[in-house]
């Protein structure tokens, strides 16, 4: 039989996205490096639809209809480059790769790159959503050429997530515009996680609730402005009861968070594109922080000083936790966005944000009902300069202003780490600042480094002669 599709890579992602293609009547044909991945697919669910059973990449790549259309799901990094050798020399000119990794966009670039010399279409396609996206419908990030996208962009699309009957989704730039996004996306992730984690705790220190207690909070929460995969799924982890303690499973999980790396990636990348996003950065901190084991037992011991009190008012201030993580929810994801605006002109992708709004509605962690106000924005006015500036978000900002600088001083005062909830307030406010010490900051660099400086008042850039006379000159 000639499969339409191929998928290599058969651990959870790839046997679980093999399957969504044979459900969707595609036939697939499977292919793993180790033959065992295949068999025990094809034992277990090879009734889902129709299989071509291959072991060797000849084998593989001769299952296939031309163009053949093979997606490459093994680990990230130097196992893709070895797959993607391995299958350029037995396909033809032609022949599409899509890789579904989380790759490094930058690899991306490269292997579109080398690929396109070799006459050989490359996609990378970020896929989010974990096995059960996989399965069921991810959210899909393809980069590459858009004639290549037209060979593969139906297929996708009929296993992505639908929203609306939208398909989760688009064809989202040149090269390494996929895997950017996807990584993007990660980045917002983690800042969603870490200001819901600063919520938790916020609702278990300052008002002493218990975990199946939260998770009450956490589900009235999933009915309003926040309903989001990741509040549905913090109120499950929260309700769960550990079956050897009996205790709340969280309280016996040990409490230090390990990272994979998409996370990293994004601060690296915003570090060089210079976009601030304090709020992904500090979400990788603090898990950095969490995993500091030893420093956290020796300083477990310093003194938090005196000035805590606790909130008086406990409805009023589990609502100001409320309005405060949606305020800094609102900036990270602004901030996250900011950052594809300035991939995206760095490299010339074009990216739509109003259409990557739309395809992380579904099928992926971050998706929220946020994202339709988020598409509407950019729909509204897709050069905004800041998210935080479309009316929805400016307003929801400002209704919660005062809860938001609540939970912060509150926090602060019991010595709560709220990492993410700060800077984010202090990112608003510096963004809306008047006046910002910058201007301190170059006349330093001016007075140690000549560096010069631009005046308020006039064109062109300036120089006093510190070590001289004090004197102004132009530079
Ligand atoms: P893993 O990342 O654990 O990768 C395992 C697969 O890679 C196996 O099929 C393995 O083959 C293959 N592999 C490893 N090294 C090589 C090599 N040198 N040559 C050939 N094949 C190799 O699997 P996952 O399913 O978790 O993830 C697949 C990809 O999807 C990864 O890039 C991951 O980052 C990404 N992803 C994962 C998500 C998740 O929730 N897990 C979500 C979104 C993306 P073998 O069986 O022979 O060892």
């Amino acid at each position: 039989a000639q499969a339409q599709i191929g998928v290599t890579g058969l651990a959870v992602m790839g046997s679980n996205i093999a399957r969504n293609f044979a459900r969707h009547g595609y036939t697939v044909a499977l292919h793993n490096r180790s033959i065992g991945k295949t068999d025990a697919l094809l034992a277990e669910h090879g009734t889902d639809g129709n299989f071509v059973r291959t072991e060797t990449i000849e084998e593989f790549v001769a299952a296939l209809e031309k163009p053949r259309r093979v997606l490459i799901m093994v680990k990230a990094g130097d196992a893709t480059d070895a797959v993607i050798e391995e299958l350029a020399s037995a396909m033809e000119p032609g022949d599409i790769i899509i890789d579904g990794g989380n790759a490094l966009y930058t690899d991306t670039i490269r292997r579109e790159a080398a690929l396109r010399d070799r006459g050989l279409h490359f996609i990378g396609a970020g896929i989010s959503g974990g096995e059960e996206g996989a399965l069921n419908g991810p959210s899909i990030m393809p980069g590459g050429p858009a004639e290549s996208y037209s060979a593969v962009g139906p297929l996708l699309e009929t296993v992505a997530a639908h929203v609306d009957g939208t398909p989760c989704c688009t064809h989202i730039g040149p090269d390494g515009a996929g895997h950017f996004v996807k990584m993007v996306h990660n980045g917002i992730e983690y800042a969603d996680m870490q200001l819901i984690g600063e919520a938790y705790q916020l609702l278990r220190d300052a008002l002493g609730h218990d975990a199946a207690a939260i998770a009450d909070v956490f589900s009235e929460w999933n009915t309003g402005t926040l309903e989001s995969y990741l509040i549905e799924i913090t109120a499950e982890v929260l309700r769960q009861t550990d079956a050897e303690t009996g205790k709340p499973l969280v309280d016996v999980i040990v409490d230090a968070a390990e990272q994979k790396g998409t996370g990293r990636w994004t601060v690296k990348s915003a570090l060089d594109l210079g976009v601030p996003v304090t709020g992904i950065a500090e979400a990788v901190f603090a898990r950095a922080l969490s995993g500091s084991r030893d420093q956290r037992a020796a300083a477990r011991g310093l003194t938090g000083g005196t000035l805590g009190a606790a909130p008086t008012d406990a409805a009023q201030f589990t609502e100001d936790i409320r309005a405060a993580l949606y305020a800094s929810k609102i900036v990270a994801y602004a901030q996250g966005f900011d950052q594809i605006a300035a991939g995206s002109a760095e490299y010339g992708w074009n990216v739509d944000r109003a259409a990557l709004a739309t395809i992380w509605r579904g099928g992926c962690i971050i998706r929220a009902q946020f994202l339709n106000r988020i598409k509407e924005a950019y729909d509204a006015d897709p050069d905004l300069p800041s998210l935080i500036l479309a009316p929805y978000f400016r307003d929801a900002i400002e209704a919660g202003i005062d809860s938001w600088r609540r939970v912060v001083v509150t926090a602060t005062t019991l010595g709560i780490p709220i990492p993410a909830f700060a800077s984010s307030l202090s990112y608003y406010d510096g963004l809306r600042a008047e006046r910002l010490p910058a201007a301190l900051t170059q006349g330093q660099r001016d007075y140690f480094g000549a560096h010069t400086y631009e005046r308020i008042d006039k064109p062109g850039k300036y120089h006093t002669l510190w070590s001289g006379d004090h004197s102004e000159v132009s530079a």
